[in-house]
């Protein structure tokens, strides 16, 4: 049986400044493996990248930092995969630790960057109107704005746009369904809200609603198998170590735990 996965520090870190000192094991090589049927981690120790690959390209689930790209390509090329294959860019949440290698893999990769509509203006200014504030990158070109809820097609690939603001307002987490060995099991991209700034900031006024919003629609999902923006989030080494992904009530942990810790901050808020 898969143990529960230990809770790393990197789910409780303040968010650190780009281009301060950050994790080491954001950094860190971490090998590319097979997730499950078409999904294989390309990431760091903890910076979640996956590949979908499909029959007419492949899709990238985030980038990590500016200077991810060539831990990425290392893994890419472990797995025979050419990175000029890859179509699309996509990401869990615009924020430096995981769009920051957009820039480098969009010119190793030639591919296109589609984005929610909230995440797709911190992209194309570098995150310069991020209410965080702690979050610069290198921009890039917005080639699509996705809406919530559309199915992303490409090729044999097709994955369900769940908005789940409040980690960033644009962030978002894809729903796909995999067949490992001939059975049909619903594979999530899980971006899990955490709270990275004060929930009475002027600076992002729909915060708080966002955030139940998005606990609510992730609490209603029953993903058989699942990924976080963060490796550390959904106990990916553990996982990786065992050889087994499937993990649902792992999923429903998480998004409590994560849940508990913003309905505390929220009882902690002064009151007007
Ligand atoms: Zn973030």
């Amino acid at each position: 049986m898969l143990k529960p996965a230990p809770l790393l520090p990197a789910l409780f870190l303040a968010f650190p400044l780009a281009g301060a000192d950050t994790p080491p094991e954001w950094s860190r090589p971490y090998p590319a493996h097979r997730i499950a049927a078409n999904v294989c981690y390309v990431g760091t120790a903890d910076l979640g990248c996956y590949l979908i690959t499909g029959s007419q390209g492949h899709i990238l689930v985030n980038t990590g930092l500016a200077d991810s790209p060539p831990l990425i390509l290392a893994g890419l090329r472990s797995l025979g995969v050419d990175p000029k294959d890859i179509r699309v860019l996509l990401t869990n949440q615009a924020h430096y630790d995981h769009v920051g290698g957009f820039a480098g893999m969009q010119q190793l990769s030639g591919a296109k960057v589609w984005a929610t509509a909230a995440d797709a203006r911190l992209l194309r200014d570098g995150g310069a109107s991020d209410p965080s504030g702690m979050s610069r990158f290198k921009p890039v070109k917005v080639d699509r704005v996705l809406k919530d809820g559309e199915v992303i097609r490409l090729g044999d690939l097709s994955l369900t746009v769940i908005e789940t603001p409040g980690h960033t307002p644009g962030s978002v987490s894809y729903q796909m369904t995999v067949q490992p060995d001939g059975r049909e099991r619903t594979f999530l991209f899980a971006n899990l809200p955490t709270v990275v700034m004060p929930l009475d900031s002027p600076k992002y006024p729909g915060m708080v609603a966002d955030l139940r919003r998005s606990f609510a629609r992730l609490k209603a999902l029953k993903p058989d198998l699942w990924v976080a923006a963060h490796a550390s989030q959904c106990g990916l080494a553990a996982k990786h170590a065992a050889g087994r992904y499937e993990d649902p009530a792992g999923y429903a942990r998480a998004v409590a735990e994560c849940e508990a810790d913003f309905l505390a901050k929220l009882r902690s808020l002064p009151s007007k």
